[in-house]
């Protein structure tokens, strides 16, 4: 079985490397990335700084059991089983049985006026914004959309690093709302500490140079935006005739496979499975690995003749937050990534974050070397997410 695997973030080279290193060499994996190093989305505010992240070589994280070809995918024919890669020799066709995509996502700005903005959702952008931050002038206004997890990580690094200039955060809820009140608090009080102005329960309906257009007529002064506001697949999948929800996201079943397109699976921010309750599961790292891992054993199960396998069975645990360089949050979750529980601050949230960022490139190793070791918090503890089979 030939399988082809789009994109090499956390989700694609996952399960590149635990299929090859599973299926006994039953099947050829081709993993097709725009470039050579993999990049640790997690820490792109980092960059926008100019702090440097390290950038491991997809060689040697996947190793020499997946062929690794450097290219876009710019077309796709799930009927025929071919994609057209555009890479630095030209234009090349990559033939198919199955195909995972794991593309990812990038920023999704929904208002009138996304050209006066910045983003921190792919490389390029967070390095367009590296010069802009650099270079606006003392007492800048400054502004970051969006009060989730990115925005919240993004507008403490930017104040971190210009403590001389006005920095906002725009958010549609109360700020740190999603947290429980001790996370909530040290959210809110970490912010202010940095400078930060909170502007909560607002929405931002324009973005025009020198400000932003709230909903209800207010406006929020800002000579550089970033936006953080939300995130979307990018139009591969939708262009190809795949069955996508509004985001770009290639609507799947439980078993990540495409609800109109059989041959095609979609895994991390480029798939959308129904989690329990029925919604999308979060774009995350905690859903990324897992629904990857998964998708690579029933592809497994399928080349082996072990049956079609089933469904992902995924609970969330905590989320953790950085807040700058030396604060941030661990709040536990309920199995369905609602907060609950004492929430971690401090040294020992600051350090799961450190172990949360270097585990992304470590998981992929400790899946190449051992596969199948990547296992995950089930939502029913007594059920087995993995389709395992005989040992090989
Ligand atoms: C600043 C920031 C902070 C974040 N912090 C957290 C956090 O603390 N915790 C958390 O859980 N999540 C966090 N996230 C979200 C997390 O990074 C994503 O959920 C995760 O990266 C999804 O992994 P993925 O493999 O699906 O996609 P990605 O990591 O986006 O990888 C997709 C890959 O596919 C490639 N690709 C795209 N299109 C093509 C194509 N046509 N052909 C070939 N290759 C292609 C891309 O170049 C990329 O290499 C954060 C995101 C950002 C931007």
């Amino acid at each position: 079985m030939r399988v082809l695997v789009v994109g090499a973030g956390y989700a694609g080279a996952t399960a590149a490397v635990r299929l090859a290193g599973r299926s006994a060499g039953r099947v050829e994996v081709t993993l097709v990335n725009p470039r050579a190093g993999f990049v640790n989305r997690l820490r792109l505010h980092q960059v926008a700084v100019g702090r440097p992240i390290a950038a491991p070589s997809l060689r040697s994280m996947v190793g020499t059991g997946v062929t690794l070809v450097e290219g876009q995918v710019v077309a796709l024919d799930p009927d025929a089983g071919r994609a057209t890669v555009a890479g630095p020799d030209g234009m090349n066709e990559v033939a198919f049985d199955r195909v995972v995509l794991a593309t990812g996502s990038t920023t999704d700005v929904t208002v009138p006026g996304a050209e006066h903005v910045h983003a921190v959702g792919d490389l390029e952008s967070a390095r367009r914004l590296r010069p802009a931050l650099a270079t606006a002038p003392t007492g800048a206004d400054i502004a970051v959309v969006g009060g989730g997890f990115t925005g919240l990580e993004t507008v403490a690094e930017l104040a971190e690093a210009r403590p001389d200039a006005r920095v906002r955060l725009v958010a549609a809820g109360e700020v740190g709302g999603w947290f429980t009140p001790r996370g909530r608090d040290h959210v809110q009080r970490t912010l202010g500490q940095l400078g930060v102005e909170a502007v909560g329960d607002t929405r931002v309906r324009a973005v025009e140079p020198g400000r932003l257009l709230l909903d209800g007529g207010g406006e929020v002064p800002s000579a550089l935006t970033v936006w953080c506001g939300g995130f979307a697949a990018p139009p591969l999948a939708r262009e190809a005739g795949i069955a996508v929800d509004d985001r770009g996201a290639v609507r799947t079943d439980a078993t990540m496979r495409s609800v109109s397109h059989p041959s095609v699976m979609a895994v991390g921010d480029a798939g959308h499975a129904p989690g329990p309750g029925g919604e999308r599961y979060s774009m995350s790292c905690q859903y990324a690995f897992p629904s990857a891992a998964h998708a690579a054993d029933l592809l497994r199960a399928e080349v082996l003749g072990l049956g079609p396998g089933g469904a992902l069975d995924l609970g969330f645990t905590a989320r953790c937050v950085s807040l700058g360089r030396g604060h941030g949050v661990l709040q536990p979750t309920d199995k369905a990534d609602v907060a609950q529980g004492r929430a971690v601050i401090g040294r020992g949230a600051v350090a799961a974050k450190w172990v949360q960022v270097r585990g992304v490139v470590a998981a992929v190793g400790l899946e190449r070397r051992l596969p199948g070791a990547a296992r995950w918090p089930h939502a029913a503890r007594s059920r087995d997410a993995a389709v395992t089979g005989p040992a090989t």
